[in-house]
């Protein structure tokens, strides 16, 4: 008999989604049955996305198109709230430093506190990852610098196209 593994819920701003997203999407989506990445709409950590919820969420699509257990879904709401909706026992995040610890060490004891029932599981980021983010990608990008290694080929031309002088 399978074991049934649930569903998992891996939420971020992804603007835009990197090499080091996708590396802890594909070792969720072999742990879990199905894994649901949970794309915020209304980021109140970062203030405005460079790119559309519309846009991140297609070049999620795209770079995922390969994981039949994954799908990406736009959110508004509670991460907590947002997982309960799916049917999700667990919320994934990666983890590179000690930076990450501290907000997620937060961030679990706030999400705990209004959902005890949605377990929180963090992936450490794999090495070559591990400096790896969203803006500094961005911040590359805005001076010129390659990025090819970072991003998949659609978001390094459309980062160029928006950030690049
Ligand atoms: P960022 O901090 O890059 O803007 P998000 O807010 O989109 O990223 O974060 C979504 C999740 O992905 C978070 O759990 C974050 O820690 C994780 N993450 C982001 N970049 C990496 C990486 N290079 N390696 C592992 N996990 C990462």
């Amino acid at each position: 008999m399978t074991p049934d593994r649930g569903v998992a819920v891996c939420p971020g701003s992804y603007d835009p989604i990197t090499n080091g997203h996708l590396d802890i999407i594909r070792r969720a989506a072999a742990l879990y049955d199905e894994v649901v990445i949970a794309v915020v709409n209304l980021p109140v950590r970062k203030g405005k996305t460079l790119f559309s919820a519309e846009e991140r969420v297609g070049f999620i699509k795209s770079a995922t198109a390969n994981l039949d257990n994954v799908r990406i879904e736009p959110f508004d709401i509670l991460v907590v709230d947002f997982a309960r909706r799916v049917g999700a026992r667990a919320i994934v995040k990666g983890l590179r430093a000690i930076s990450d610890f501290e907000y997620e060490f937060e961030m679990n004891q706030l999400n705990r506190h209004q959902a005890p029932d949605v377990e929180s599981v963090y992936l450490m980021a794999s090495e070559q990852y591990s400096f790896l983010s969203s803006s500094g990608v961005k911040e590359l990008a805005t001076f010129g610098g390659s990025i090819e290694d970072y991003v998949p080929d659609d978001v390094a031309r459309r980062l160029k196209e928006e950030l690049g002088r």
